[in-house]
């Protein structure tokens, strides 16, 4: 037998399928994951077919040196040379997503201690006639309570003794780490009765899982937090597993939406895997492996869990689909959504997508489902725009007089401004000097806690100036509020006594600690929440009865066709997560932009309007849904180099049925010039395949002279 193997390299110049001869007998399939020798080194590959003969002369070919882990399905091979087209990437790339997490560098199974007790043990404990002293009962007793138990939990040198005199067995095994379980909120594992609206919207999902309709679009589930959609989810996936098959739920970010998951844990208990950053390496690859052998068939996760190593997934469970972080960063730059879409078509299984401010794209290709009020059946609150030309201060008058009032009645707020930090920027008020980052053409942000300032794209820090370098002058103008600013103003305003103000932004916290914070938040009586867009995800807080979103049109101020909708969408997040309180709900918008399109929408509610009116703006503009856009960027440290680059792809496409846009220059990043190159295309597989073809002739030429090409289809 032949296995041909896909080498994992980085390297975009390593094409194509190597062979290698099996020995009698050995245990390979497709996904397979193999060590083969490569060139003069080794290699991790996977097997992407087996054949019976090989066109290379069976003299030469070698062995594999080991098969590693445990592979991944012949599914997840196939999806990932889709990928690799799709998103101009290879498919090495593209399988480097899909293995056990820390299968490329070793980590298999831990093996622990255990200690149980023998016959003789358990004899011993109830016959007082057996010498032992206080210590070693209560080793016993605690091994006669637990059952088996990993011995370094309790005294491994006692409990080694107690094993020479025959009581205790002690043997390494296996343990799965799993992950602590974190419990939030009230969650059970019966389901309540549905309401009729939520029985509406499973009916036709639980129908759609016994046809297997591959070319079906997908449900898209539309409802306001609290209209109970989470319910939904939860009937669908108990549907699925009732079918004997297995399912899927995409959550944009578990750490910050830790009760998600736990009533997904405390309704379908252990057959429920997550995986998620927040986890070890080794966390990861335990909940990896009982997803891959059958034991746990939900899997709860991020956007990497879209490749859950799941056979026959009945269903895909997209929460909060509007949000960004679905959309991944490096190359592949794979949309989960769009992932999702393709796996679900390839095993049949039912799509389900979930938000209140859903995306126009799905509006339009996906079969609406609606829950129209909160379950609670309480209204949403009052949004009330504030002007904020002419006045100088970040809180709106009216704001401060709602935050004073909350605070005497000990009711709670959130607070959104979408930019961290102290202050935008700096300038010199002598000559008008910016203080710019010197690798990235942006201003830097000053950070008041630990006096620094900052690049937010390359992380670069400087001290605050004290000067100006070209002018000497000591006169530093400081402009703009970011949420560090905005944290310290209510502290001043409004003191800390029994009105706790949590801050919740990248430069927070850790992980975790943004979660315990939340907790924090979640946990006091009275107090105020601001961060930036994070404070607007995913949580769930019934007793918020004030919202408040500062320069709301920021969002907007950003030369990008989604700017709208992120608008609306962030206004319209908040409001549905306000207002369930027993203070009755508020939620105030202070912008400079009163009259723009979303901000307006948004006061009355109206997601319908806004989606059709978005809808129509991009039909008249050709942009997505009606059009895909394919990005393409280079970088060089020359300016003119990354310039060139460009133009010489531009020129390759000359023959596309596409308009090609640029090149266009970006702002310098981490000290590289970039050119950007934008094609809108009414045909995007043709298009796709154009733009990898031009990628592939040019890019390797202006690698030589130090050029960097990326691709990014469906940019966000
Ligand atoms: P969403 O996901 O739309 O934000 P959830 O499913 O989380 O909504 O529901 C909001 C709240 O209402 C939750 O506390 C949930 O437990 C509760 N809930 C949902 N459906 C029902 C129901 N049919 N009966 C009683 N309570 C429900
Ligand atoms: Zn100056
Ligand atoms: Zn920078």
């Amino acid at each position: 037998m032949i296995a041909r193997v896909q080498p994992l390299t980085r390297t975009r110049a390593v094409r194509g399928l190597f062979d290698y001869r099996l020995a009698p007998g050995q245990q390979v399939q497709v996904g397979s994951l193999l060590r083969v020798p490569f060139g003069s080194r080794s290699s991790l590959g996977v097997v992407v077919e087996l054949a019976e003969h090989s066109e290379l002369d069976p003299e030469r070919l070698v062995e594999p040196e080991a098969v590693i882990g445990a592979g991944v399905g012949a599914d997840l091979v196939a999806l990932a040379d889709w990928m690799a087209r799709e998103y101009c990437s290879t498919p090495s790339r593209a399988l480097q997503l899909m293995l056990a997490p820390g299968a490329s560098t070793g980590t298999g199974a831990k093996l622990a201690l255990v200690a149980e007790l023998t016959p003789e043990g358990r004899a011993a404990l109830g016959d007082p006639r057996v010498r032992l002293n206080d210590r070693q009962r209560a080793l016993l007793g605690a091994l006669a309570e637990r059952g088996p138990t990993v011995a370094s939990e309790l005294d491994t040198s006692g409990l080694r003794r107690l094993e020479g005199r025959g009581l205790v067995a002690m043997d390494r095994r296996a343990r799965p780490r799993r992950p602590a379980r974190l419990q939030v909120g009230s969650a059970s594992a019966a389901a309540p009765p549905l309401t009729a609206q939520q029985a509406q919207a499973l009916a036709p999902l639980v129908a759609a899982l016994g046809r297997r309709d591959p070319d079906h679009p997908g449900y898209l589930l539309q409802g306001v937090t609290g209209s109970g959609k989470t319910e939904v989810y939860l009937g669908a996936v108990d549907a699925a597993l009732a079918a004997g098959r297995s399912a899927i739920v995409l959550v944009p970010e578990i750490a910050l939406t830790p009760q998600t998951l736990w009533r997904f844990e405390a309704r379908f208990g252990d057959v429920v895997a997550v995986l998620h950053s927040a986890l070890s390496t080794g966390e990861r690859h335990d909940e990896w492996m009982r997803l891959r052998s059958g034991e746990a068939r939900v899997c709860v996760g991020p956007r990497s869990a879209v490749f859950a190593p799941l056979p026959d997934i009945g269903l895909i469970v997209i929460d909060e689909e509007h949000e960004s972080s679905y959309k991944h960063e490096g190359d592949p730059r794979y949309d989960a959504r769009t992932v999702a879409r393709e796996r679900a078509a390839r095993h049949g299984a039912v799509l389900v997508f979930g938000s209140a401010t859903p995306r126009p794209e799905s509006v339009l290709a996906m079969t609406r489902l609606r829950l129209s009020e909160r379950v609670d059946r309480r209204p949403l609150p009052g949004v009330e725009v504030l002007d904020m030309r002419d006045r100088h201060q970040p809180l709106h008058p009216e704001t401060r007089m709602a935050l004073a009032d909350l605070r005497r009645a000990g009711g709670k707020a959130i607070l959104l401004l979408n930019r961290r930090g102290w202050s935008n920027f700096l300038s010199c008020r002598a000559c008008g000097r910016v203080w710019l980052c010197p690798n990235c053409d942006v201003a830097l942000v000053l950070h008041r806690h630990g006096q620094f300032i900052a690049c937010h794209h390359c992380g670069h820090r400087a001290r605050v100036p004290q000067r100006c370098s070209a002018c000497q002058s000591v006169s530093v103008a400081r402009h703009g509020a970011g949420t560090e600013r905005i944290e310290h103003e209510l502290r001043e305003a409004l003191g800390e006594e029994r009105f706790p103000i949590f801050r919740l932004d990248a430069d927070s916290s850790t992980l975790p600690q943004r979660a315990r914070t939340l907790q924090s938040f979640q946990a006091a009586p009275a107090g105020v929440l601001v961060g930036t867009q994070m404070v607007a995800k995913g949580h769930d807080f019934p007793d918020v009865s004030l919202g408040v979103v500062l320069d709301a049109d920021q969002t907007l101020r950003f030369p990008d066709f989604r700017a709208e909708e992120r608008t609306f969408a962030l206004i319209t997040q908040l409001a549905g997560r306000t207002g369930r309180g027993a203070l009755g709900s508020r939620v105030l918008v202070q912008t400079l932009a009163p009259e723009a399109r979303p901000i307006r929408f948004a006061v009355h509610h109206d997601t319908d309007g806004f989606i059709s009116d978005e809808l129509a703006r991009r039909e008249a503009l050709s942009y997505p849904p009606y059009a895909s856009l394919i990005r393409i960027v280079s970088s060089a440290e020359d300016e003119a180099l990354a310039r060139e680059t460009a133009a010489a792809i531009h020129a390759e496409l000359a023959s596309v049925d596409a308009a090609v846009l640029g090149p266009a220059p970006l702002f310098r990043l981490r000290g590289r010039a970039r050119s950007q190159l934008v094609v809108k295309a009414t045909a995007r597989r043709p298009a796709i395949d154009a733009v990898g073809r031009a990628v592939d002739r040019v890019a390797p030429g202006a690698a030589r002279r130090g050029a960097a090409v990326s691709v990014d289809v469906d940019p966000q």
